[in-house]
């Protein structure tokens, strides 16, 4: 039974047990209203309180300035991969535009056009801080969508002999696109948690920060809400539900308002198409997901309302604008697990280089990665009701993710057994 399990897994990952019985109730019977929240419209007066309270939730959470716009959208967090390259190059694009014409004078429209062909080939520049295979992947993503030529890979992490992820170079090694008046690269995107290889930024980079400095982009699917984020450094932060959130199905946009109209305006999709550029899907243009309050198709409102529950809880608990209180236990129940892991280096080696530890997803190896020792480890935890521990199928080894919802008890459980097996091995 659930009380006798506590699972690690990398996402979809525990929930809070109350909200989850709360939310069975509400899936038959919402409010005593005689039908489920599944069933109910998405733009009915309670659909639109839910996603108020969930907005005002993360808002308070996070201590969310009032110049940002909370989204929720569909297409999980690679979904974001595409739309923050189709939504922030439209922008660079515009500013570029509107440069031309004003530097241009009176021109033909062909003459503007043929000068922006020219920035964009020239100029157009999305910097990409790789750290893992997430943010690999949003690379990937970015050269699929606007060519290779146009992605620069400030930062790739892996390592020159193996070519695994694990550390973060000092930023002095990082090679980002110069800045200049009128805004340098398109985007500077990192992944601020790798949930794969067990990465996490310690803090936000030097290099990134400022008024001249690139729109910053941050994943933080795998540490939301997890700690302190002064969001005013980032134009854009963007993660799915399914860690420490909610359950799967919705994904969370937090974007400076001065990106969305009428402050800022988007090329229209006639000048990307010249520019041989690509025009997103209408259900990734956060402007228009903003201008509908993030009803422009149909939102699953029971997603918005589990995520809303899980927040809620937390502000409850520890209190508004006191993620502290949150970040508090996750970095005390990950020093724990990595305290017991560095007191056995013959049985267990961390992955990952000390200094960028993830306090989210604990990456380490068994008996040096041994596959039949790693398998016996897996199976006497399952005994012990420790589930979820399998490393992702591309790196191997044991994951322990580390999310809100796994409780003290449940990191006090897994360090016993880490301590028993080693006693053992
Ligand atoms: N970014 C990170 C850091 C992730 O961990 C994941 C999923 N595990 C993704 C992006 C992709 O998210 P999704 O599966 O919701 O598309």
């Amino acid at each position: 039974a659930r009380e006798h399990v506590h699972y690690f897994g990398a996402g979809p990952a525990p929930l809070p047990t109350d909200v989850l019985e709360q939310a069975s109730r509400a899936l038959l019977n919402y409010k005593d209203k005689g039908i489920g929240l599944c069933e109910i419209s998405h733009r009915s007066p309670d659909a639109n309180e839910i996603l108020a309270n969930t907005k005002a939730a993360l808002a308070n959470l996070l201590d969310i300035p009032d110049d940002y716009e909370i989204l929720f959208l569909q297409g999980g967090g690679s979904g974001e991969f595409s739309a923050v390259v189709y939504n922030l190059v439209s922008i660079w694009v515009e500013k570029r535009r509107a440069r031309a014409e004003k530097e241009l004078g009176h021109v033909s429209q062909d003459k503007v056009l043929e000068r922006l062909r020219k920035e964009v080939e020239d100029e157009l520049k999305l910097d990409y801080l790789v750290t893992g295979s997430w943010s690999l992947k949003a690379s990937q993503e970015a050269a699929r969508l606007v060519g290779a030529q146009h992605v620069n890979v400030a930062l790739d992490a892996r390592d020159a002999n193996h070519g695994k992820f694990g550390r973060i170079p000092p930023e002095s090694e990082w090679r980002l696109t110069p800045r200049k008046q009128n805004g340098g690269a398109a985007l500077a995107y990192f992944c601020d948690n790798e949930t794969v290889d067990g990465v996490e930024f310690p803090f936000f980079p030097q290099s990134l920060e400022g008024d001249d400095a690139a729109p910053v982009v941050a994943d933080m699917s795998s540490n939301f809400i997890s700690r302190k984020v002064d969001a005013r450094k980032y134009a854009v932060i963007f993660g799915g539900a399914q860690k420490n959130i909610g359950n799967t199905g919705i994904t969370i946009v937090i974007v400076r308002k001065s990106l969305l109209p009428p402050v800022s305006k988007y090329a229209s999709a006639d000048l990307l198409r010249a520019l041989n550029l690509p025009v997103g899907p209408v259900v990734l243009d956060w402007p228009t997901i903003a201008k509908n309050n993030s009803l422009y198709n149909t939102l699953p409102i029971f997603d918005v309302w589990v995520a809303g529950q899980v927040m809620s809880g937390l502000v409850q608990t520890y209190g508004v604008k006191k993620i502290s209180g949150q970040e508090e236990i996750s970095n005390e129940k990950a020093k724990m697990i990595y305290k017991t892991l560095d007191k056995y280096p013959d049985v267990y080696s961390v992955v990952p280089d000390k200094s960028v530890r993830s306090r989210m997803n604990i990456c380490f190896r068994v008996g040096g990665g041994d596959a039949e020792k790693e398998k016996g480890f897996l199976a006497g935890a399952e005994k012990m009701g420790l589930l979820g521990l399998k490393g992702h199928r591309s790196v191997g080894g044991i994951r322990a993710s580390n999310y809100n919802a796994v409780s003290v008890e449940g990191a006090e459980k897994l360090v016993a057994y880490l301590e028993d097996y080693a006693e053992k091995a």
